[in-house]
């Protein structure tokens, strides 16, 4: 209970139930679905880009708090940010939600994001937690529309 309650953070439990940019985006410069059969997680993400930068983002969808809170907060992370930068972000988010060692100590790169490092001790809801990241690097790789944690 205690983990449980180190894992639904109040940060996580206050974006899972009133998730930020949560709309569909009038005039997407791209887009892509995203879901994750394993938990049931499903949702879209839109984009819009002026020139390299993420002008703005949204998204919205269906699926447990940590899937709804993760997107939430990756919304907010990449907006104003370039492709590069993002890139940069979703790699270190990877790394701290699988626990790869090699970032400790520079959790504060990823500001709130650094909530989900308790994911490390659930596997399964690792997936929950990158699939909006997943969709929005589909998106930004123009063509691919769809993506599944379970490829
Ligand atoms: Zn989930």
């Amino acid at each position: 209970m205690d983990e449980l309650r180190e894992l639904y953070q109040e940060v996580i439990l206050d974006h899972g139930k009133h998730p930020r940019n949560l709309r569909a985006l009038a005039n997407p410069t791209c887009s892509a679905h995203g879901r994750n059969p394993l938990c049931g997680d499903q949702l879209t993400v839109w984009l819009k880009l002026d020139g390299d930068v993420i002008a703005d983002v949204s998204f919205q969808g269906s699926g447990c708090a940590i899937s709804k809170a993760s997107a939430s907060l990756m919304t907010g992370a990449v907006k104003g940010k370039t492709r590069a930068e993002v890139q940069r972000l979703f790699q270190r988010f990877h790394e701290i939600v699988t626990g790869k060692p090699a970032t400790q100590g520079r959790r504060e790169d990823l500001g709130k994001l650094a909530v989900f490092s308790g994911i490390s001790s659930f596997p399964v809801r690792v997936k929950c937690a990158t699939l909006s990241w997943h969709a929005l690097n589909a998106a930004l790789e123009q063509g691919v529309e769809q993506v599944s944690t379970e490829q």
